[in-house]
């Protein structure tokens, strides 16, 4: 079976949920603890806490002519409601990202029809974590093709669906959860860059390769050059590597500076002001870390001990800013190793330093 993931020892995977802040694992499935998205914990200390089932319509932002944000928290990093979107057609919505529950995702569809009566014909999925498709089901069910990369492995999924279902379950809340069924396998696959036309407008999916998971796809429409990330970006700029890889999200990253978007939306958080910025920002950490882990592998230093020079991580916030910097640093020391080992590390460190000038000191 072919699972990138595999070549992380089963220990350093317990450490990446050890430095999440995990509670003891008898209590709470090992799965909802590296899931990129809310603790129950956290979730409690909301207040006063979200019911989406009694919420009419989530805030929307305009980005473009027939192009909407459905605004998910801000604030909150990637601890917050994802963000989502929407493009009206000539024959019908596109929508982009599902949320996180039926609930979510009904509150959604109501959203969408406080501005188009239009039938719901495409759901995108910018990648299969459960807080961007768990509500994907109220869209198949309301008629949606789901468009989708084929490639659905997160860590989340480690155990099986089932046990990820019932670990967000946990999270969430049987009520947010009713009339769940899983929702993103593909109706229309997309492994490789496609440009569709949907109801007439273009909507061209860039595949960038594993970033931040293996299924990843970017969403760019160039007739009001409105881009939506997914979790390729977070408003804070530490966009999680732990299902994907810190140099795939490099690679992705300049591809997307590339297109030179008007309008970002990112997975969680608020629309920059400055699209740009927000992806320098992203590109500066992540090369940040990886210098530190580079040097760190390089001088024989222990993950152990790298890992201690570290801010700690947040207790029961496995996605807080800190235990996302930390759960990165596990991954990519174990990125820097295996570039020791197959001595790319070299040519790999000399494009890091090139990209890096640009990075504030
Ligand atoms: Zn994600």
């Amino acid at each position: 079976m072919m699972r990138s993931r595999i070549a992380l020892p089963i220990t350093l995977l317990a450490l990446a949920a050890c430095v999440a802040g995990a509670a003891p694992a008898q209590r709470v499935p090992p799965a909802s603890l590296t899931l990129d998205s809310t603790s129950a914990a956290a979730l409690r200390r909301r207040q006063p806490r979200e019911r989406p089932d009694t919420i009419r319509a989530f805030p929307t932002r305009k980005l473009g002519r027939n192009v909407y944000a459905v605004l998910g928290d801000t604030g909150r990093g990637s601890e917050g409601r994802s963000n989502a979107g929407f493009v009206i057609t000539k024959t019908g919505v596109v929508v982009i990202d599902a949320l996180a529950s039926p609930a979510q995702g009904k509150a959604l569809l109501r959203t969408i029809r406080t501005l188009t009566p239009l039938p719901i014909r495409w759901l995108i999925l910018t990648h299969h974590h459960p807080d961007h498709t768990f509500g994907a089901i109220v869209f198949k069910r309301a008629g949606a093709k789901i468009i989708a990369h084929p490639d659905r492995r997160t860590l989340a999924a480690e155990d099986g669906d089932d046990a990820m279902v019932s670990a967000w379950t946990g999270v969430l809340g049987l009520r947010e959860m009713q009339g769940f069924a899983f929702a993103d396998t593909p109706g229309i696959a997309v492994a490789h860059d496609t440009t569709l036309i949907l109801g007439g407008t273009r909507v061209v999916i860039d595949v960038p390769g594993t970033a931040h998971t293996p299924g990843d796809l970017v969403i760019w429409l160039p007739d009001t050059r409105v881009l939506f990330a997914g979790d390729l970006l977070i408003e804070d700029g530490i966009a999680m590597v732990v299902d994907g890889s810190s140099g795939g999200l490099l690679s992705a990253l300049d591809r997307v500076e590339a297109l030179k978007p008007a309008t970002i939306l990112p997975g969680h958080g608020r629309i920059p002001a400055n699209p740009i910025e927000l992806i320098r920002e992203t590109r500066c950490e992540t090369l940040s870390l990886r210098a530190k882990m580079r040097d760190d592998v390089a001088r024989n230093i222990s993950m152990s001990k790298a890992l201690a020079q570290l801010p700690p991580a947040d207790r029961d916030r496995p996605v807080s800013r800190n235990s996302r910097v930390r759960r990165n640093a596990v991954r990519i020391f174990a990125e820097m190793e295996q570039e020791l080992l197959h001595s790319s590390a070299e040519s790999s460190e000399q494009k890091d330093s090139v990209a890096m000038v640009s990075c504030p000191r």
